[in-house]
Parts: structure tokens; C-alpha cells; sequence
């Protein structure tokens, strides 16, 4: 992720003042605009073939440049004695849920970004960090963030994190889908080292027609919802399941898109209040002349 430069630094903050000024109760409720590809792509995560061995977790960590420790370390099941969420340093956690009524195998759930097909994290942003590639993958420019964490609020899956490192420059974590790997044809890490297939990556339409399928010839093995098709409008990563979606920890949502809802909440408390684009222009500035000094500390080097 680039970094921006000197001129494209207050361009940001100028549309990010313009956007902000601009903003009037018409454009809270307008609609959100289409910005994905028929041929993006996605995963369909069958829980009912996890089984919990977290591969996923270390060829995650391994592939983003995490520390991932040894793969037998993954065989500790005392992990699921507590609900985990992904953080900046695993941006992918395996949790463990009672089976259902009638059988002894527990459920495993894999938990990363949903790429939504409206990201609401994307919306959210004042300075455009976050992008929907065509691809289905939504990601961000870390050059561009200002840190305001708008997107750690708007995510209806609360998945953005921020690493820490420094108090002034956080900088966002989180599942990019892999992206440097399917830009160049590879499967994403965590569907590569699968060891049962839980995980199946492919043309989004493809996988819903794989997933409806399933859940017809097997309606005793799988809810009737696939968790993700229509969810909040739609996401890249899906889920088949036996139990109900709130079951295991997936918020319920409506089908319409997040951001309408994160937008009105945003624009709602910039018209009641001064905008504040001193705020943001202030601690933009201070994220970038930090930037800036680390960059000339890097060239004295
Ligand atoms: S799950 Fe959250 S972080 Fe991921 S794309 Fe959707 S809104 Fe953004
Ligand atoms: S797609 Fe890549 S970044 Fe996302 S959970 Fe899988 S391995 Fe991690
Ligand atoms: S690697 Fe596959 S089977 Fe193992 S925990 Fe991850 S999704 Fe489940």
C-alpha cells in the first residue's frame, strides 16, 4: 500500500472538507452506488466440513508476514475454550460451538472480512483509504488513512482493527481476501492449506449455485440460509451451516446494504454540528508530517 505524497495528501483533506460541508439530508439517504463486477470473486465456507485444525490461521499469518509460530502449536484445542475475534495480528480466527440437537461433532467457524458488496467500512471513510476491487477483494491504502477509525465503527461484522505500534499512526488490519496472491492466479492462503476443503474459492454466482445445491440435497445437514448471499446486500465470503447465523456469533442484519445506515448515522451528526474539518485537517496534518519525518529519517539512514 503506497504512500502517499506531499500533493496527494491535501487533495484528500480538500475533498474530505468538500465532502463533509457538502453533505445535506438528500445525500445521507441516496442510495449506494454500484461498484462491483459480475465476475467478482469469493469463498464459500461449508462449517459442516471444518474441523477445526486452524491451518488456516497459520498460513494466514504466515503469508501477511506474522509471526506464525510452528503448525503443531495449532493442535491446542484449549484455544476454543474462549470466543475469539481477529486482531491485528491474526486476521483470521477458528471458534468452536456445541453440535446440534442429535450429534457429537462440534461446529467450526472461520471469521475474517465479509468483503461486503457495499463495504460500509469503504463508505465510512472520509479520505477513500478503502477500495472494492473488481475482483470482490476490499482494501485500503494505508498512505491515505488518517486514522480516524470510521471504519472500526461502520463494520456491521466489527472487523477493522488498528495496529497500535505507534500512538500517533495507527494503521488499519485485516483481511485484504489475499489479494497480492489472486492478483497473480494463486488461491488465497487460508483456501490453499485447507486441509478438507471447508473453504471453496470461485466466481461468487458459481458458489451460490454450489451452496443451493447442497442445501437442497441435504436439508437435514444445512440451515436453509446462506449467510452472506443477500446479508447487508451481499458478500464476498459465505457461509453454509446447520445452525441459524446468530448462532454462531454472526450479527443479525437486515439485506439491505450497511451503508446507507453508516452514512446516516455520519451525516446525521454533521448536520447538526460544525463540521469538523479542523479536526480532521489537524490531525491529518500531524499524521503527516509523522509520516514525513520517518520518511526523511529513513533517507538519512
Ligand atoms: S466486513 Fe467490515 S471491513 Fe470487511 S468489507 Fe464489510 S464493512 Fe468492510
Ligand atoms: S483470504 Fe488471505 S488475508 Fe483473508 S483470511 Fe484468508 S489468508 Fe487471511
Ligand atoms: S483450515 Fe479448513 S478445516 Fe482447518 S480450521 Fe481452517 S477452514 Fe477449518
Amino acid at each position: 500500500m503506497d504512500k502517499q505524497n506531499r500533493r496527494d495528501f491535501f487533495k484528500n483533506l480538500a475533498i474530505a472538507g468538500a465532502t463533509i460541508t457538502g453533505l445535506s439530508a438528500t445525500s445521507a439517504n441516496a442510495a449506494p452506488k454500484k461498484i462491483i463486477s459480475d465476475d467478482r470473486m469469493g469463498v464459500l465456507v461449508d462449517t459442516t466440513v471444518c474441523v477445526g485444525c486452524r491451518n488456516c490461521e497459520w498460513a494466514c499469518k504466515g503469508s501477511h508476514g506474522i509471526d506464525a509460530g510452528s503448525l503443531e502449536s495449532y493442535e491446542d484445542r484449549s484455544v476454543f475454550n474462549e470466543k475469539r475475534r481477529p486482531t491485528a495480528g491474526s486476521y483470521t480466527v477458528v471458534n468452536e460451538y456445541a453440535p446440534i440437537k442429535g450429534s457429537q461433532i462440534a461446529i467450526n467457524v472461520k471469521v475474517q472480512c465479509m468483503h461486503c458488496d457495499h463495504p460500509a467500512c469503504m463508505s465510512a471513510c472520509i479520505v477513500g483509504a478503502f477500495t472494492k476491487e473488481e475482483n470482490g477483494s476490499v482494501i485500503w491504502d494505508t498512505g491515505k488513512c488518517i486514522g480516524c477509525r470510521y471504519c472500526m465503527v461502520a463494520c456491521p461484522f466489527q472487523i477493522p482493527t488498528f495496529d497500535y505500534l505507534t500512538a500517533i499512526e495507527p494503521e488499519i488490519r485485516k483481511c485484504d481476501f489475499c489479494y497480492n496472491r489472486t492478483k497473480e492466479g494463486k488461491l488465497p492462503a487460508c483456501v490453499d492449506i485447507c486441509p478438507v476443503e471447508a473453504l471453496t474459492y470461485g466466481k461468487r454466482s458459481d458458489l451460490i449455485k454450489i451452496a443451493k445445491d447442497r442445501i437442497k440435497r441435504h436439508p437435514d445437514r444445512y440451515e436453509p440460509e446462506l449467510f452472506g448471499e443477500k446479508t447487508v446486500g451481499g458478500t464476498a465470503w459465505m457461509y453454509l451451516s446447520a445452525k441459524k447465523a446468530e448462532e454462531l456469533d454472526f450479527p443479525k442484519l437486515e439485506n439491505v446494504p450497511a451503508p446507507g445506515v453508516s452514512e446516516a448515522i455520519q451525516h446525521g451528526i454533521f448536520s447538526y454540528f460544525v463540521p469538523p474539518v479542523a479536526y480532521f485537517a489537524l490531525l491529518g496534518g500531524i499524521m503527516w508530517i509523522s509520516k514525513r519525518k520517518d520518511h526523511d529519517d529513513e533517507e538519512e539512514d
